[in-house]
């Protein structure tokens, strides 16, 4: 049998499924972290305990041969064992385990520093008529963002005499953070605080933007809608949002939020278009033509002889085309509107059209008639 009880040491059992292994060894790492109890050797012991049965438990392998008995950890095959030079995980659990301690230890390494020295985002709410969004249109937006102060090329500085390369970074802009622990040396890279990340230091501001480097400034820019976006959905338009302050960053993005004003008479989803089309029973029963609403003006249909109440029409390759070149359908729904209110001329007229009627001509209401008189037998 193993020496040590790797469960027991994060306080799960036998059964402990991947995540509960992650999410116990999160809380115990974090009640244990050295930087979190200074001076507590046993901490530090309790710690370094916690690293050692994670490192064993959440690796299916070793799991498997732990459980089995055939590993005996007892502290000599993991010596040495350093969760910040890597040495000892496997490359899954590393990453995991930076983020973990990065949660808490005040992110100790930025993992996409060059993100961090690109402007922010700007986001932009663009309203669409219901054929606007279908059929997709071009749009100018105007909106206010960051831009490179035109006076200093922004550098924030009055002019090439009034900065200099700061010494704390020597003009990288970033500075070297170490830090010993008792597991060894962890070291990372932090933005420079003496230049704010710029690597240069200002002596004389820019009037003109006060020595940040950007001024606000009134855009206006063409923007594509490609046809079939939905409400809700945001589309980024690349470098286009503020600029860095940065020399070497990008301009964020903008982000355009689609709202579209829906239809009353037109619905959608996905490519496909649905309309109901209002039609008179007369109509119904002799056929003939129908006005459709399409993407591309109205369309007459024509609906034959005897048509249903809610019978569905489907008009092929009438509904969105999107850019990959996928199209819908549009779907006519015909709903038969009975007419309120008629004279007493017409209702005579409908009786005299009734009259001539067979019952042919109504073989629902036959069978109906017909199950009732079977019900009551
Ligand atoms: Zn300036
Ligand atoms: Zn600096």
């Amino acid at each position: 049998m193993p020496s040590k009880d790797y469960y027991k040491t994060l306080g799960i059992d036998k059964n402990a499924t991947e995540s509960d292994i992650k999410s116990a060894y999160r809380k115990m790492a974090k009640q244990y972290h050295p930087d979190l109890n200074p001076d507590n050797p046993q901490a530090a012991e309790k710690f370094k305990e916690v690293n050692e049965a994670y490192e064993v438990l959440s690796d299916k392998e070793k799991r498997a041969r732990y459980d089995r008995g055939e590993m005996d950890f007892d502290g000599a095959n993991y010596g040495g064992f350093n969760p910040f030079g890597g040495g000892g995980f496997s490359a899954g659990g590393f990453d995991d385990i930076f983020d973990i301690f990065s949660n808490f230890m005040g992110g100790g390494r930025s993992r996409s520093s060059s993100a961090a020295y690109n402007g922010s985002d700007i986001t932009y709410k663009i309203r669409l008529s219901f054929l606007e969004s279908c059929k997709g249109c071009s749009k100018e937006i105007s909106f206010s963002r960051m831009e490179k102060c035109p006076t200093c090329k922004g550098t924030g500085a009055k002019d090439e005499k009034s900065s200099k390369v700061c010494d704390k970074c020597n003009g990288t802009g970033q500075v070297q953070f170490v830090k010993d622990t008792i597991f060894g040396r962890s070291v990372s890279v932090k933005q420079c605080d003496a230049c704010g990340g710029t690597g240069r230091i200002i002596t004389d501001k820019c009037k003109d933007c006060r020595g940040t480097g950007l001024v606000n400034k009134k855009k206006v820019i063409s923007v594509h809608i490609p046809p079939g976006v939905e409400n809700g959905q945001v589309l980024t338009l690349r470098n286009q949002g503020n600029a860095s302050r940065y020399p070497n960053g990008f301009n964020g993005n903008v982000l355009l939020v689609i709202e579209v004003e829906p239809s009353t008479v037109l619905k959608r989803e996905n490519l496909d278009l649905y309309v109901e089309v209002p039609i008179s029973f007369s109509l119904a029963v002799r056929g003939g033509e129908i006005e459709v609403p399409t993407l591309n003006g109205k369309y007459i249909h024509k609906i034959p002889e005897g048509t249903k109440n809610n019978e569905v029409f489907r008009l092929r390759g009438m509904g969105i085309r999107n850019e990959r070149g996928s199209l819908g359908d549009l779907y006519v729904k015909v709903v038969v509107e009975v007419p309120k209110s008629v004279s007493k001329g017409d209702k005579d007229a409908i009786l005299e059209f009734e009259k001539n009627m067979s019952m042919r001509n109504y073989p629902n209401q036959q069978k109906y008639n017909e199950e009732i008189t079977k019900l009551y037998k």
